[in-house]
């Protein structure tokens, strides 16, 4: 984990760089990245959604988290207060990190959509397709190990799979995402279980193995196919259909 300042540190031309713990630089030069990019992201307009949000949504955490958690769009507090699931779902989130003993602050947390669909509706396919670039450039600069993805449209995008949350829920899977070879934890959405018991118990099962998937070695990225360029979550969905929470 990171801690300490943010710096910027520039190496006189034709000078050895000074010697430092090793990883301190590259650390300090992805958490000034992520910081860049976030700044980079608060000014997009690739999408209509951009007409309607009070701001972009981007991420909140530890930039050199282990686990990262993707859900899926900032609702109405997210998009007035700036951070991913400040509302009941990220209540439960919450709960959910408590209980395997962490804190937000030790993770890190976005979506794959960074502005609030109107009245909270599903993300289109042209608007996951016009802002994956930002998921996936926040995922090659904080290098998490594993990444816990919420609900379908994190699970599907980041896979590149068309298997839906119910069947691959709890089921750890290699992949290659920004570049470096991760594990993906599909979960369910924090908010389809906040009123489903029998889906909260899964739920709470499959996080409960999150410690020791976190203390094990990386999946064997041999196995891992590289994410297909957008296919199927945006290619084989048709304009108006939406992809749902489970
Ligand atoms: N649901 C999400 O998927 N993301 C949020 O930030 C809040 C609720």
């Amino acid at each position: 984990m990171l801690s300490g300042p943010v710096l910027s540190r520039t190496v006189p031309s034709g000078l050895a760089p000074p010697a430092q713990p090793q990883d301190t630089s590259d650390e300090l030069t992805r958490r000034n990245a992520l910081a860049a990019h976030e700044d980079e992201t608060s000014v997009c307009t690739r999408c209509r959604l951009s007409q309607g949000r009070t701001q972009v949504v981007y991420g909140v955490g530890d930039p050199d988290a282990d686990l990262m958690f993707v859900g899926e769009a900032p609702g109405f507090h997210e998009d007035k207060q700036g951070y991913p699931f400040v509302g009941q779902a990220g209540k439960l989130l919450d709960r959910l990190l408590g209980d395997i003993g962490l804190s937000r602050a030790q993770v890190y947390i976005a979506n794959v959509i960074k502005c609030r669909p109107p009245g909270n509706r599903d993300p289109m396919p042209d608007e996951i397709e016009a802002c994956e670039a930002h998921l996936f450039r926040q995922i090659e600069l904080i290098e998490p190990r594993v990444i816990a993805t919420l609900g379908n449209f994190a699970t599907k995008l980041l896979s590149g799979k068309p298997h839906g949350i119910t069947r691959v829920h709890g089921a750890p899977q290699p992949a290659v995402v920004g570049g470096r070879p991760v594990t993906l934890y599909p979960l369910y959405h924090p908010a389809a279980a906040l009123y489903t018991p029998a889906m909260l118990k899964i739920l709470e099962e499959d996080f409960a193995r999150l410690p020791q998937l976190l203390g094990a070695p990386a999946l064997e990225p041999a196995a891992a196919a590289p994410r297909p360029a957008r296919e199927p979550l945006v290619a084989a969905a048709p304009a108006q259909e939406q992809l749902g929470l489970f």
